[in-house]
Formats: C-alpha cells, structure tokens, sequence
C-alpha cells in the first residue's frame, strides 16, 4: 500500500477542491456557519450539484452510475469534502439500497431505482429495527403474508431515520414464521406513501426529529418489489450493515473537527492563558488526534482491500467502534473548550429572531451536537454488539 499522492493523485485534488470551491450551495455554507438545523431540500441541494458533475455515488461500479475512482481518489474525495466542511450526504440510498440493488436486485430493479436514487428523486429510509429487535435483530415480526402478486404487511418498525421525508424504504419482513429466525425473512422496498404507512415522529435529547415509529397495517406491497429471494433477504441485511458500518468511521470528518476543537482551545481562556495551553487540554487532543491517525490507517487498509476486489468484511466492526467512539470524545472535548457558554439552549435562528444567541458562535451546537452524538454508539449496531462480531468472525474466539 503506497502512502504517497502521485503526480496524477495531486491533480485531482486540486480539481475536487476547485470543484468545492465553486460549486458549494453558497446557502448551505450560510445556514450551517449559522448552526440551522439543515432540511430535506438543503440535502439535496448539494446531492443535486453532485448527480449533475456525476460525483453522487464514488463507490458505485461505473456501470451503475459510479466515478470509477481508484480508492485513493475515494479517499481524498472523502478528504476534501470534509475538509471543506461540505454536508454528508444521506446514506440510505446512495451507500446502502443502492449497493444492494446493484448487487442482488432484478434488471428492472436497477433500471428502476439505481437512477433515481443518483439524481435524489426519491429519499430513502431503512426500516430494519423494531420495539425488541435492535441487536437481536433477526428476531424481527413484522409480517409480510402473499396474497397473489402483493404482500400484505403488518408491523411496526423504530428509530426510522428521516422516514417523515422518505419517498420509498427497504424493509426487512418475516416471510415464514417457521423457519429458523435469519431463514423467514425477507427484504421488501415500500412505497413510502402506500396506504396503511404512519410515520411517528422521536423527538430526541438535543430537541431534533430525525427519527421516527413507522408503522404499517395491511400494507400491500407488489411481489416484483422484493429484493433477491424470499426468505432470503437476511443476505442483502447483512451486506448491506457491513456497507453501512465502513461509512460510519466518518474519519476525514472528525479530522476536520479536531481542527475546530483546537481553533476553540486557541479563544478560549484558562485563566490568563489560552486554553491549548493547558497541558491537561492539550494532551486530551494529542490522544484524540493518535487515535484517529491509527483508524486512518485501518480504513486506509481497509479501502486497499476494496480496491483489491475484497468486499468490506467484518473488521468493518472495527471501523464502526473506534470512529463513534473518537466522533463522541470530539463533542465532549468541544462542549469542555466552550465551558458554559455551551448551557444556553439554541437551535438556530427561527423566523423573526432577532436577538443573538449568548456566547461565540461556535459554542451554540456544542451541546445539542453532544447529545446527538450519544447516537453514534448506538446505531448501525450497537458498539458492543460489533465487540462481539469481532471476537468470533475476526478473532475466531
Ligand atoms: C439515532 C438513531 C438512529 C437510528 N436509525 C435507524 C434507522 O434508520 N433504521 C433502523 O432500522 N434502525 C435505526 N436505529 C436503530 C439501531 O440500529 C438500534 O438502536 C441498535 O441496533 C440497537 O438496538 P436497540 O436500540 O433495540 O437496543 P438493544 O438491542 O435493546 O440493546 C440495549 C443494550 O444492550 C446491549 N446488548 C444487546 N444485546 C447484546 C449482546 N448480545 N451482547 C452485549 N450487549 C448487548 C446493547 O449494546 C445496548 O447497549 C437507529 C438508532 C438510533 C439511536
């Protein structure tokens, strides 16, 4: 694995950055300087600008609609964006469906779906978690009973991330009560706006809806809407996690945010210091900053892997527990920099604000986000969950 940028590798980061640099919603930039909260159309703002230069989806094969990218061009790609504090995009369609579709749909499933998902007309969410089946996922119980050429689907699903803007979602189902838990089940994309679909807003600790009860009654889903074979569906859930969890390590990003953590540390006083003097603060963010270097390295193995054909295994597991783990120790050193300037609740200017938040500017996300980050240990499969796929698939214990 070469670590050095070729003469050809250089260029293009000198074009992604122009790239950024030019084509950036300039809106976006002022909403999130602002510390908005970002809406459905923000996302698919800069989603939008992405499909047109045909930069959407750098993973997918060429065929599909991908860049053909070499993984270092992933990398630095994923780099820049981060670098320039560009929003990510949603995972639902570009890094999750899609992949599966691509990889076990139907030639009408591809020809269906693949497109809209690249140009972002249609907004996916996942419905695999429901109230008793998280971790224990395979135990999930809502039903889909064949009635002719539909489903007829009945359950509730939870933690439904953004489902209150989907336009279709990918469901796991239970097919056949009677096979052993992973063989009944099957993978089903729902028509978000079929009849007998509610979606219930959660609200969550830092004040967001982001996640959502969905909950489905004799909901009658078309049999070519299923994903691979019946009762088979396991198969596409857990490719799919594996692709999930690989995003989730979200290294350029805490790098990024390292960044900002040391620009607060350097305005915020310690006594008669700045607080990046503090040796205590100070060695806080060295740890913080070894440890990312370390995960960078394994996801840069990991992308060398990719590159070599290998499809993202289960020391993704181990991606997924270092990244949540250094992006929630990001949020507590922040909300320690700005003291308590982080107290006052503000969640971005409503219409007809006029009185300007307490504190810098950078202190009025550090405590929603710190809330919201509590997340990142949780979803995609609970950090302790991925400690046990470790010991058995990768330290055969
Ligand atoms: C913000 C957020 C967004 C989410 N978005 C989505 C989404 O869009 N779609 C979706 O389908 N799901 C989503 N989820 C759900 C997520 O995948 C589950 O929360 C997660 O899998 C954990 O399941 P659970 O909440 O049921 O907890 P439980 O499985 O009940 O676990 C509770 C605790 O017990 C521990 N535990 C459980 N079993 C074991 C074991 N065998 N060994 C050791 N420890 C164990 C867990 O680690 C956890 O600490 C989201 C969750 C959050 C928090």
């Amino acid at each position: 694995m070469h670590l050095d940028f070729s003469p050809e590798d250089l260029a293009f980061q000198q074009e992604v950055r122009a790239f950024i640099a030019e084509n950036y919603p300039a809106e976006l930039r002022g909403k999130q300087d602002e510390g908005d909260e970002l809406s459905k159309e923000d996302f698919l703002s800069w989603h939008k600008v992405l499909a047109k230069k045909g930069w959407v989806a750098p993973a997918w094969p060429v065929e599909y609609g991908g860049t053909g990218w070499t993984a270092t061009q992933r990398y630095i790609w994923s780099e820049e964006t981060a670098r320039a504090d560009c929003i990510r995009l949603m995972p639902f369609g570009l890094s999750m469906v899609g992949p599966v579709i691509y990889t076990f749909g139907t030639p009408e499933q591809k020809a269906k779906y693949l497109p809209r998902i690249l140009s972002g007309e249609d907004w996916w969410c996942q419905g695999y978690s429901e109230p008793g089946s998280g971790s224990d996922l395979a135990s999930l119980r809502t039903k889909a009973v064949r009635d002719g050429d539909h489903y007829v689907v009945n359950g509730q699903k939870t933690w439904t991330t953004m489902a209150q803007h989907a336009d279709w979602g990918f469901f796991l189902v239970r097919t056949d009560p009677d096979a052993k838990q992973q063989e009944g089940i099957s993978f089903l994309l729902i028509d978000m706006k079929s009849p007998g679909i509610t979606v219930r807003p959660i609200i969550t600790l830092g004040g967001e809806h982001e996640v959502n009860e969905v909950w489905l009654e004799d909901v009658r889903v078309p049999v070519e809407n299923r994903v691979y074979e019946e009762n088979k569906g396991w198969t596409c859930a857990k490719f799919l996690l594996a692709h999930e969890r690989t995003g989730i390590a979200g290294v350029a990003a805490s790098k990024r945010g390292i960044e900002k953590v040391k620009t607060i540390a350097r305005a915020e006083m310690d006594g008669d210091k700045p607080l990046i003097a503090n040796a205590f603060f100070k060695r806080k963010i060295a740890e913080l900053e070894m440890d990312l270097t370390a995960l960078e390295f394994t996801e840069l193995r990991s992308l060398a892997g990719e590159s070599a054909g290998k499809g993202p295994g289960p020391e993704s597991s181990l991606l997924k527990i270092k990244g949540s783990e250094i992006q929630q120790r990001l949020t507590e050193l922040t909300l320690e920099a700005v003291g308590h300037y982080g107290a006052p609740y503000f969640r971005g200017f409503g219409e007809g604000d006029n009185e300007h938040p307490i504190g810098p500017d950078y202190a009025h996300r550090a405590a929603p986000t710190y809330f919201n980050t509590r997340k990142t240990t949780i979803y995609g499969g609970s950090n302790e969950i991925q400690r046990n796929i470790i010991a058995k698939m990768v330290l055969g214990l």
